[in-house]
């Protein structure tokens, strides 16, 4: 090959074109482990992996992303937040785990001769709101979190007033509080302190776009595996198979999209192959308000019971609020544009009668970003499918997967290189639950 180049390097006119340069940027042929996706969860995977490898170099992960600039990328759209208020025991053990890890970040993420992590987090309880109608779910919800380990409160009206005086308490019967493991943080902070971390213990990065994955029969007696046979270069025509044991799908809002390129959902209708991985991407609207009168330095993360929630966003009376559209008016998930009147009508009337002094609140800007949406049961979907032995999912999140990303990577990692889980039992967020049509839903009173 060197010979070869030379040949027509010479042969060329000039000598600084040289038509045979491999291109530093295609992945390698081979890997042991391919991760489509390089957000949070893509790179804690891969940081696990790499972490639990026996021998360094033991394991050779890529992690493909198609957008080095992450604008489309759920992690960096988000509004940052971890909370252990869940009702399913999987979840709040996921956001303890997560919690603990992020309190010894630079235990785990730091890199030698590298700047310290500061994930810029603020901690602050998520203040759920109950009405009548759902307190007594967040009796129930409150049980289970303090059962798992987690130090909730719950408290009376009287109790919020006291506490909260800036708050009308009308309607409210009961609010739960977060007393530890709550907060916010800077998403891009975690997803890049993963990323080089994982780096420099050895996994490697290509800017690229899976753009065919197929499935075949290795041999008669095993299942169906999947392969990534085209890695596009971005803004060229180049691309490369990479030959792999493993891939995890780690695509986030288009992991169902990487899903049917396997075929899984063409299949008959009631068969196994037939059943579509229920991800889709779902447009969500942050927007950022200013009001200077507003509550200070002890607003907690605030969910109301109609949905809209409000979070202090640093200080000089910046908060960021939103709320999830009802199901029949989904906005139009093919773009990122972001509609105002949904702010004036959906959110800011909530806003003004739970806080008062939101009513002179001005909205400054706003960004959408897409939730990684499990139309099933909007909870995670980890593990394999059961058709393709080789490919794991780790997606569906809808709304929680960056506070969970540094438990998920390691539970993933665990799924690989154990054979099955071994710090927290995540089984029932397999697969299996949709074909069995046994969801697992929150619980969670908004
Ligand atoms: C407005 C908003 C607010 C949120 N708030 C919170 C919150 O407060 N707390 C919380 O925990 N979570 C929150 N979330 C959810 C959270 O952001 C996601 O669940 C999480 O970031 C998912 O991480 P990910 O790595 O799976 O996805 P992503 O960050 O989207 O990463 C997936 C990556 O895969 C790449 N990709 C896709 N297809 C391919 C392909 N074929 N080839 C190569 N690359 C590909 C994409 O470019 C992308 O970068 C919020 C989300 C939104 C939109």
């Amino acid at each position: 090959m060197e010979a070869m180049r030379k040949k027509a390097v010479d042969a060329l006119p000039g000598s600084s074109w040289t038509p045979l340069e491999i291109n530093p940027n295609l992945p390698p042929e081979r890997a042991d482990i391919v991760i489509v996706g390089g957000g949070v969860v893509g790179w804690s995977i891969a940081y696990w992996l790499k972490q639990k490898e026996m021998v360094r170099g033991g394991v050779r992960v890529l992690v493909v992303e198609k957008d080095p600039t992450y604008s489309q990328a759920s992690t960096v759209l988000s509004a940052g937040g971890i909370r252990q208020q869940f009702s399913l025991p999987e979840n709040i053990h996921l956001s303890l785990a997560s919690a603990d890890f992020m309190r010894n970040i630079n235990d785990h993420l730091g890199v030698l001769n590298e700047d310290p992590i500061d994930l810029q987090f603020n901690h602050s309880g998520y203040l759920f709101l109950a009405s009548e109608a759902v307190a007594h779910i967040m009796e129930e919800n409150y049980s289970t979190q303090r059962y798992a380990g987690a130090k909730v409160s719950l408290l009376s009206p009287t109790q919020l007033k006291e506490k909260f005086p800036w708050l009308n308490t009308e309607g409210v019967v009961l609010a739960s509080y977060g007393l530890e493991n709550e907060g916010w943080f800077d998403p891009w902070t975690l997803l890049n302190a993963f990323k080089r971390k994982a780096i420099s213990m050895g996994a490697i990065q290509c800017c690229g776009e899976v753009t065919v994955c197929t499935s075949f029969f290795p041999t008669s007696d095993d299942g169906m595996s999947a392969c990534v046979e085209q890695v596009q270069m971005p803004n060229s025509l180049e691309y490369q198979p990479v030959e792999c044991a493993i891939v995890v799908n780690a695509a986030g809002a288009f992991s169902g999209k990487l899903t049917e390129m396997l075929g899984i959902g063409f299949g008959p209708k009631q068969s196994i192959a037939g059943i579509p991985l229920p991800v889709e991407p779902r447009k969500r609207y942050v927007y950022v308000v200013h009001c200077p009168d507003g509550p200070g330095l002890d607003t907690p993360f605030l969910i109301d019971y109609s949905g809209v929630y409000i979070r202090r966003e640093g200080l000089g009376g910046n908060y960021i609020a939103g709320a999830s559209p009802e199901e029949a008016a989904e906005p139009d998930a093919s773009n990122l544009e972001v509609d105002h009147s949904f702010f004036e009508e959906n959110v800011w009337p909530h806003l003004a009668f739970r806080v008062p002094a939101f009513e002179k609140l001005k909205v400054t800007s706003a960004w959408a970003g897409f939730y990684d949406y499990n139309t099933f049961d909007q909870n995670a979907i980890i593990g394999t499918h059961p058709l393709i032995n080789n490919m794991y999912f780790a997606t569906g999140f809808s709304g929680h997967g960056l506070q969970h990303s540094p438990a998920v990577g390691r539970a993933v990692a665990e799924l690989i290189l154990d054979g099955s889980y071994k710090t927290l039992d995540l089984s029932g967020f397999g697969f299996n639950r949709i074909l069995t049509q046994e969801p697992k839903l929150e619980r969670n009173i908004v």
